[in-house]
């Protein structure tokens, strides 16, 4: 679901196993110790997993991906379910206990779609994306889904056109300076800036009846590369589907906190707030074009300006639309492959892996080219057991459907089994596209240390070193100034992002405090048939993986987590990488407030000294701003004292580890660490509050949250940010204690663990 074409910044991750190289800065010296394990079982475990990591296949990725994205399989169609039958046989055949479990979710799809430029030209819009003779899948129109936005509400309204750039609050914001108002008008949004179903959310906020979002060649098309088919980037015809449903809630819009198992209650779809309150149209930029030219009024600011050959004007009018969509409001049922290989010892302690399986129309990359390396792990890993490897936890692969709408197939499964999960699950890796370039890795980050260990064992298939010191240099490279270089090139370990919600890992983390990983290759691979026809088969082996190396690496490093964490006999949470993190966080939360702040009052200054009607154009006159109540100063101290409590019991936990590490582990062999084990992987439901998130309760926990007003994008200790963003000074503060609570029953569930395993390395357990 999530667009790499977003992902602006590269982040990427960890260090050199790679024996014949010569050591570099940054590096640190390769390690036989894995971390959990005795000096004994590390070894056998090196064993399996080099033994697994033999095995996938890239003709194996390019075969699955042939087969399954050779028809259109969204959420509804034939070959959705024909893949999903597909995989549980294959899982079946590999050895797995596997099954299909059905959800009845909301899903519509276009009925009736319709743009026309009334005035002062005549033109109507295509809608449409042209077959390419040489891709022989872009012409199954019977099939396709026309290009639309899910969950649209239906609408037949004409108005005045407005651009919007973006359309964004900050964007907003711009318009309000300049006096134009998108009252009663049809905004025209560019795709970018936040997730897409933001834009119709803010522009109904501001009163506009319609909203129209196209791609600009500026982000995806003719100004990053050449253009489908010569090139991989975003043709003239080219359209971005998508959802657009509002930020309450993931998955299905009618069973919000409950599984939409057949036959389960629902909301009447009016009552469902996740609808858009205004109708959308995505279109392409040969739509946009006649549309954009004809819109008149004040020029753009520079950083609004698109790439096509015309002059960027606001408006509103003199370009006047009507747009009609409506849709066939149905309910459709869902596949969700499950699969599971029983655990030998800990079968009560599941390690989760998965990966959606329906697309938008195709969808090779997205998401075929994550969901067949998930394929492959789970071929290899039955192979590796049939040669007599027995994971002590229990492995759950998932081939989820229906993210594309709304993450909904992996939300209904958690919801659905939510008891069982916050008692059993260890955590949950998740991919989706994939493609050539540098590993990236977001996640949780009392797994971070584990994730640069599993980094750092993984070969990338184009160069004679590990994937982590690919990226790590990478890092470097693009590190904006000495003291960020500095960090990257002195810390133990490269820093994870943390998880917004582009994918199905969202509900793991932010509804159930599991803690959640997501791993994919990028920077390198072809982008820009994001939720177009054009993502197919054909694309991808032209222009991203094409020797589906990549696609081995993903499966490579994500099998070998899940092994680790499956077999290992302490399991490998570690809270000083977390503790550092949290006060990265506490601090920018500080500076947020001293820059608004300060901005304030640089405004009020200016305000009163005359600067902004002084400087306005009369013949195109900004807006003075009102004064602003400056700010008020905030208690950060309970954050600080309780990210400090947190720092000192992962300093005490790490302590213990290192004891009960020595002499090989020895300590670890003789004790009982079920109880211990079950009480780490709980820490990340501390992090949940039941109360949830002001105005968003099902979002419930403290440090990560997708953002109410940037979608995709990660708000960090949300419920201090958004407030302090929003200016709702009463509500950061009551954050403040809120996040500062959690982060004490943290920093106490790690010290009563410190305090475990202290007794398990005095021999007295
Ligand atoms: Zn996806």
């Amino acid at each position: 679901m999530k667009s790499l074409a977003m992902l602006a910044c590269v982040v990427a991750f960890s260090l050199s196993l790679w024996p014949f190289q010569q050591h570099k800065v940054g590096e640190k010296l390769p390690s036989t110790a894995l971390q959990g394990f005795t000096a004994s079982a590390a070894q056998s475990e090196r064993d399996w997993e080099n033994r697994f990591r033999a095995i996938p296949s890239p003709d194996n990725l390019r075969e699955y991906m042939r087969l399954m994205s050779s028809h259109p399989h969204h959420v509804g169609s034939p070959w959705d379910q024909k893949n999903a039958e597909w995989m549980l046989a294959k899982f079946k055949e590999w050895g797995w206990d596997a099954h299909i479990e059905n959800f009845d979710v909301l899903f519509p799809t276009p009925k009736e779609r319709h743009l026309e430029l009334l005035e002062p030209t005549k033109f109507i819009a295509k809608l449409e994306e042209p077959p390419i003779p040489d891709d022989p899948t872009s012409n199954q129109q019977a099939e396709q889904l026309p290009p639309y936005n899910a969950y649209s509400i239906d609408g037949d309204v004409t108005g005045p056109l407005v651009y919007v750039n973006y359309g964004t609050r900050d964007d907003y914001e711009q318009l309000e300076k300049f006096g134009i108002s998108v009252k009663g008008a049809i905004v025209i949004a560019r795709y970018g800036g936040s997730w897409r179903g933001i834009k119709p959310k803010v522009a109904a906020e501001h009163g506009a009846i319609g909203c129209i979002i196209y791609s600009d060649p500026a982000d995806d098309g003719f100004a990053q590369g050449d253009t489908y088919p010569q090139g991989s980037w975003r043709n003239k015809d080219a359209v971005q589907r998508g959802a657009v449903t509002d930020t309450y809630y993931a998955g299905d819009p009618l069973t919000p906190g409950w599984g939409s198992v057949p036959g389960a209650k629902r909301l009447d779809i009016k009552d469902s707030p996740l609808i858009t309150k205004i109708p959308v149209l995505p279109i392409s930029y040969g739509d946009a074009q006649p549309l954009l030219a004809a819109i008149r009024g004040r020029d753009v600011p520079q950083h609004w300006r698109g790439a096509l050959p015309i002059t960027y004007r606001i408006g509103p009018g003199p370009a006047k639309v009507h747009l009609v969509a409506k849709f066939n409001w149905d309910i459709q049922r869902l596949y969700d492959v499950i699969a599971k290989l029983p655990g030998a010892d800990s079968a009560d302690q599941w390690v989760i892996r998965g990966n959606h399986h329906d697309a938008w129309v195709n969808g090779a990359s997205d998401p075929l080219s994550g969901m067949v390396a998930v394929l492959e792990e789970a071929r290899a890993l039955g192979e590796i057991y049939k040669q007599g490897w027995r994971p002590k936890r229990t492995i759950i692969y998932a081939a989820w459907d229906g993210e594309e709408p709304g993450l909904i197939g992996s939300t209904e499964w958690l919801e659905t089994h939510l008891d069982d999960l916050q008692q059993h699950a260890v955590a949950y890796i998740n991919s989706d596209n994939t493609t050539r370039g540098y590993l990236r890795v977001s996640g949780s980050h009392s797994l971070e240390r584990f994730l640069n260990g599993v980094a750092r064992d993984i070969d990338d298939p184009e160069k004679r070193m590990s994937v982590w010191q690919r990226a790590h240099s990478l890092r470097i490279a693009d590190a904006g100034n000495a003291d960020a270089r500095d960090e990257v090139r002195h810390r133990a370990d490269m820093r994870i992002r943390a998880l917004g919600d582009g994918s199905d890992y969202a509900s793991f983390l932010d509804h159930a405090g599991i803690a959640a990983v997501d791993l994919r290759f990028g920077g390198e691979g072809g982008e820009g048939q994001y939720h177009s026809i054009y993502d197919d088969f054909y694309w991808y082996t032209h222009f991203s993986d094409t020797k589906f190396v990549y696609g081995r690496a993903l499966a490579q490093t994500a099998g070998t987590a899940i092994m680790r964490l499956a077999d290992a006999e302490l399991l490998p949470f570690e809270f000083t990488d977390q503790a550092d993190t949290i006060k990265t966080y506490v601090k920018e939360l500080e500076k947020l407030l001293k820059t608004e702040q300060d901005e304030v009052k640089e405004r009020n200054q200016e305000v009163d000294e005359g600067v902004y009607e002084a400087i306005s154009d009369p013949q195109k006159p900004t807006e003075v701003p009102a004064h602003k109540d400056l700010p008020p100063f905030i208690n950060f101290a309970p954050l600080e004292n309780s990210a400090e409590a947190l720092s000192e019991a992962a300093k005490r936990y790490d302590n213990a580890v290192k004891k009960v590490s020595g002499n090989g582990g020895a300590a670890l062999a003789n004790a009982s660490l079920h109880e211990l084990n079950a009480r780490l992987y709980k820490t990340e439901r501390l992090f949940l509050n039941e109360k949830g998130l002001p105005g968003r309760p099902w979002f419930k926990h403290q440090i990560y949250a997708p953002g109410a007003y940037t979608g995709y994008a990660v708000k960090t200790m949300p419920a201090v940010r958004e407030a302090l963003e929003q200016a709702k000074w009463n509500e950061a503060d009551e954050g403040v204690y809120t996040v500062a609570k959690t982060l004490n029953l943290e920093a106490a569930r790690i010290n009563e663990a410190a305090s475990e395993l202290e007794k398990v390395a005095g021999g007295q357990k």
